[in-house]
């Protein structure tokens, strides 16, 4: 007959086993293969998984054993070198392990005993085989793309010289027959050569722009100009186009905004040439505003707000983040009624990309848009 005190012990015993039995049963079924070593790397269990991939009957079948006998392969030994480098820095690592045929990334963690010697090492390996073959694959074909776009690249480079130095030729001839021409019929077939020649230009300009900017040739460079004379020979440029749709332009520029900035002009330029030139396209009635102002100010950093604002067509929710890819264009823009390439915004965003700044948009179809650039840019 047992005791009071050796019932409660047995109770004790019992509820012990139970949770070892139960942390037992966690191990073998835990994914990936969980091992463990003592000091001498000798095995010292493992989890299912791990006994099925050394084709072992049960995980205890492990107890006792080396790398070697468990992996008779030549890679044993650095396993084992491995193994007991960690637990002599008594530092955890991450490896990368292989056995040959299969690569595995290996956790492996020193075990300590109470005093807080190391006693063993635990490991836990999973198998990146088929991962880094996807990361090559994936490395290979990057590399093959990156060729096809430099071999693109170059080839539309090349044609430059064979396309537009004829297209120059064709324009140049045509204005001189039609300032000779006597007959009116001859001057108007005259002028449309040379309207088509100009456009066939434009696209093939903008063809070249792109690629060259989506090499990333195209240098940055900060200097000090004048913003406001920038802006106003932009406004010359497109005073033609302004005209002829009868819409009207306005600049706000106040006082206390300074006309010489530092910045890159060319970016700059080319991003609010786009917006301007895109806005006069897409109004038909109303009005076009450039409004240039200041926002955050520290010291001489500061970014400047230009805002490009039409009572335009105006852009669909839907339509107003796929604007900025490349070669992307909105209903009805292409449907040909309203000419271009689908390359303007996104050199525009590229740009501000690279300068550190964007740009944001608002807009509702039939009432307009409101495309604004934030650059940081230095006072001087
Ligand atoms: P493109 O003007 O050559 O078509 P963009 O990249 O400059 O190329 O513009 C892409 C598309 O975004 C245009 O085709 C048009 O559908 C739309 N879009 C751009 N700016 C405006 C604007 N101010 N108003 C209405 N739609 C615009």
């Amino acid at each position: 007959m047992l005791t009071k005190t050796e019932l409660e012990q047995d109770d004790l015993v019992n509820a012990l086993q139970e949770r070892i039995n139960q942390l037992e049963n966690i191990i073998a079924l835990m994914p990936g293969h969980v091992f463990w070593l003592d000091r001498d790397g000798i095995y010292q269990g493992c989890n299912n998984a791990q006994a099925a991939f050394l084709n072992l009957a049960s995980p205890h079948e492990i107890i006792g054993k080396t790398t070697s006998e468990i992996l008779p392969i030549p890679q044993a030994a650095d396993i084992d070198r491995n193994n007991v480098q960690i637990m002599e820095a008594d530092v955890a690592a991450l490896c990368e392990e292989t056995d040959g045929k299969s690569i595995y990334l290996s956790s492996k963690a020193p075990l300590h005993n109470q005093q807080g010697d190391v006693t063993g090492l635990l490991g836990i390996s999973m198998d990146i085989t088929q991962r880094k073959r996807d990361e090559n694959e994936l490395r290979e074909a990057k590399k093959r793309a990156e060729i096809a776009t430099q071999v693109k690249t170059e080839f539309i480079r090349n044609m430059e010289h064979d396309i537009r130095t004829p297209l120059c030729g064709i324009i140049g001839i045509s204005n001189y027959l039609k300032s000779k021409a006597q007959d009116p019929e001859y001057e108007e077939l005259l002028q449309d050569i040379e309207a088509a020649s100009t456009e066939l230009l434009e696209y093939f300009n903008d063809i070249l722009e792109f690629s060259q900017i989506d090499m990333g040739t195209t240098p940055i460079i900060l200097k000090e100009f004048n913003l406001k004379e920038a802006i106003q020979s932009i406004i010359r440029m497109e005073l033609p186009a302004i005209k002829d749709k009868n819409i009207k332009l306005y600049v706000e520029y106040p006082d206390n905004i300074p006309h010489v900035i530092t910045s890159d002009k060319f970016r700059i330029n080319r991003a609010l040439l786009n917006l301007v030139s895109n806005a006069i396209k897409f109004t038909n009635i109303g009005t076009i505003k450039i409004r240039v102002s200041l926002g955050e100010k520290t010291g001489i950093n500061a970014v400047l707000k230009i805002a490009i604002i039409d009572t335009g067509i105006g852009i669909a929710k839907n339509n107003q983040e796929m604007i900025f890819d490349k070669f992307t264009r909105c209903d009805p823009t292409n449907r040909g009624l309203y000419k271009g390439t689908g390359l303007g915004l996104w050199i525009v965003k590229q740009f501000m990309d690279e300068l550190g700044g964007k740009i944001n948009l608002e807009s509702e179809p039939g009432k307009g848009s409101t495309f604004t650039l934030l650059v940081p840019i230095q006072i001087p």
